[in-house]
């Protein structure tokens, strides 16, 4: 089916409080990889596409490639722009056809996040596609990551609340704990901080860097007011991983699809265990539409 807003999906997941996958994909094998175990699962799924990947594919072919494996999947896929870096940006991808845009602002003071969200938010809407804006900051691995530098970039609760009034954003990206590239599931979120910004305001929200947190922590979050879960390190690490151990095994091999495959399948794994998480396997049936996916195999090379 083609392309689904974010807006329904993410109203549906707080009202019914599950978690949507919000996966980050680099190439084509990840967007298979993540519609497959959607359309196993029966679950609403969102790809992602970051501003490396953005780099690394080309804006139009990532856009072809989600487009046409949503167009076989019989459940619903929204396509998203993870972390927009500015006006310009937003607006080349609401005309390639996402169905979904964030502006990061979250390197701006107060005034000028909202003055620039607020801008992106007026344009997206005229065409009906919802836009996801950050508050506070979720920081990197390679910042300074003290307990307390973790704490000061934190979203403000009534902060929070001024910020969706004036920038009239459709979900919100909140800093509670998680930080960006962490490969071990430590951290701890703030659930404190979470159910008393859920209390405040009525839009569904995002966890940004759950590669890093535990998914005890994360299933807590979604009780909690968690709609979108982002999810890209985990992926991108047992991608790596299942390729490397392939190729060390099999050096003379030629046929790339024989590396590239366990790669693929081990994204799938990680899919589907995240998916188990968020409480979403199910969600995403839509009476009549049929799946027209056909699951990668190797048979010989040709
Ligand atoms: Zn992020």
């Amino acid at each position: 089916m083609p392309l689904v807003s974010s807006k329904e999906w993410l109203i549906k997941a707080q009202k019914e409080k599950f978690g949507i996958g919000a996966f980050n994909a680099d190439n084509m094998e990840f967007v298979e990889a993540i519609i497959e175990v959607a359309e196993e699962e029966k679950a609403p799924v969102i790809i992602q596409v970051s501003q490396g990947a953005i780099k690394y594919a080309g804006l139009e072919m990532a856009t072809a490639i989600v487009k046409a494996a949503a167009e076989l999947a019989s459940v619903p896929v929204v396509l998203h722009l993870d972390h927009g870096t500015d006006y310009l940006q937003n607006v080349r991808c609401l005309r390639a056809g996402f169905s979904s845009l964030m502006f990061d602002g979250s390197a701006l003071n107060f005034e000028d996040n909202v003055k620039m969200t607020a801008k992106i938010t007026e344009m997206s809407h005229a065409c009906n596609i919802p836009v996801e804006a950050e508050l506070g900051k979720v920081l990197q691995i390679g910042d300074n990551n003290s307990a307390e530098t973790i704490e000061k970039a934190m979203t403000q609760p009534d902060e929070a609340v001024r910020f969706v009034e004036l920038t009239k954003i459709d979900s919100l990206a909140v800093a509670i704990g998680s930080v960006h590239a962490m490969k071990d599931r430590t951290a701890k979120l703030d659930i404190a901080r979470l159910k008393k910004i859920q209390s405040l305001i009525s839009i569904p929200l995002v966890l940004h860097g759950s590669s890093g947190v535990d998914p005890e922590s994360i299933k807590e979050g979604i009780a909690n007011g968690l709609c979108k879960i982002n999810v890209a390190t985990q992926l991108s690490v047992s991608f790596v991983k299942a390729i490397g151990e392939m190729y060390n095994k099999n050096p003379a091999e030629k046929d790339m699809r024989k590396i590239l495959l366990p790669g693929k399948n081990a994204v799938k794994d990680r899919v589907r265990e995240y998916m188990g998480y968020f409480g979403c396997k199910g969600k995403g049936i839509i009476a009549g539409a049929k799946s027209g996916i056909v699951a990668s195999e190797i048979k010989h090379h040709e």
